[in-house]
């Protein structure tokens, strides 16, 4: 029998990763951001999440990549939970306990995706039942693009990444991601490059707007039209700083991809196949090749943050 004094067990919630199909970059903004038009799709490598009712704040990290994670205040994940409960008057301390598949630091957006599921489950934790716009203001104080790891599927982000509208999308996609070997790229960094690259050609970047090949190529669920749009603005940039980059894009073209990208700032490599077994053939090829260590496949879009357990109702 549960009574009001029990401690609530614990939450458990999944989250996808993301990649941009598309993200246009414009000039710096006052506040130092760039303005985006970005089109994120939700994919199937997940993170899962755990919040714990504890004696004090805290996080752990299993899984890939865990030591690359911090495990103080800096992570994101506890700095989600603690946002959320200064917003809703809480000092009820949780442990965070990450499962992380997302690989760390790989333009995936596996912090910010830590931070969305951590919002959803301490307020099933602490049944808050915090509205949904709410929780949205919130995931876009925490990161740029919090806010699509908490709506998932695919869709439309201006401004920083974090003002998102739907978007009309048809069709199931069959991804292969290659991360890089050894460490990560810093987000900042190739920001950094990529300022620095416009500044030494003289250019200065257009105030960005989805594109009418990329809308079109959602509408029609066609892969190979998506394939097509693909466009990475941070692309040379990331190229720049891990050339070695470029051989992976080069060749998960040549093994029969429809398309490949930098995802994000990187330096994860995405690649998009006509269907399952042309992804199994890729990443059997990309391995076998020597040219990858390690491949993820995932299909997308699917779901974003979702809760795996919830409380019992006492
Ligand atoms: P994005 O695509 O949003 O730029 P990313 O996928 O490139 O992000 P993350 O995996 O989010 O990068 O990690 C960026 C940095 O954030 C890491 O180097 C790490 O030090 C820090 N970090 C803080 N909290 C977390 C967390 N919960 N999971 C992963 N990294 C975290």
């Amino acid at each position: 029998m549960s009574s009001a004094m029990e401690t609530p067990p614990a939450v458990t919630v999944r989250v996808p990763a993301k990649v941009n199909l598309e993200l246009l970059v414009g000039p710096a903004r006052e506040d130092g951001y760039h303005a985006l038009s970005t089109a994120f799709q939700a994919v199937s490598i997940h993170d899962d999440v755990t919040v714990d009712a504890d004696d004090d704040w805290g996080v752990t990290v299993s899984g890939r990549d865990a030591a690359a994670v911090p495990t103080d205040e800096t992570n994101i994940a506890l700095r989600a939970a603690r946002l959320l409960a200064a917003h809703a008057g809480l000092d009820e301390p949780v442990h965070v306990s990450i499962r992380k598949d997302i690989p760390v630091a790989g333009g995936m957006a596996g912090g910010s995706a830590d931070a969305a599921a951590t919002l959803i489950a301490c307020d099933h934790l602490w049944g808050l039942g915090t509205p949904r716009e709410e929780l949205l203001e919130l995931a876009a104080e925490l990161g740029s693009d919090v806010p699509f790891l908490l709506h998932g599927g695919t869709a439309i982000g201006s401004g920083r990444g974090e003002l998102l509208a739907p978007v009309l999308a048809r069709g199931r996609f069959h991804w292969v991601f290659v991360p890089a070997k050894g460490a990560g790229l810093s987000t900042p960094a190739v920001y950094g490059e990529f300022d620095r690259l416009h500044a030494e050609a003289g250019t200065t970047p257009a105030d960005p707007e989805p594109s009418p090949a990329m809308m079109s190529a959602l509408r029609s669920g066609d892969a190979t039209a998506l394939a097509r749009a693909f466009t990475n603005d941070l692309q040379p940039a990331a190229l720049a700083l891990r050339p070695d980059l470029a051989t992976v894009l080069e060749a998960g073209l040549g093994f029969g991809a429809l398309g490949g990208l930098v995802s994000g700032s990187g330096p994860t490599v995405a690649f998009l196949t006509a269907g399952a077994e042309s992804a199994i053939d890729l990443a059997v090829a990309l391995t076998a090749s020597g040219v990858a260590h390690d491949v993820l496949r995932a299909t997308g879009p699917v779901h974003g943050a979702h809760l795996l357990t919830a409380p019992r109702i006492s």
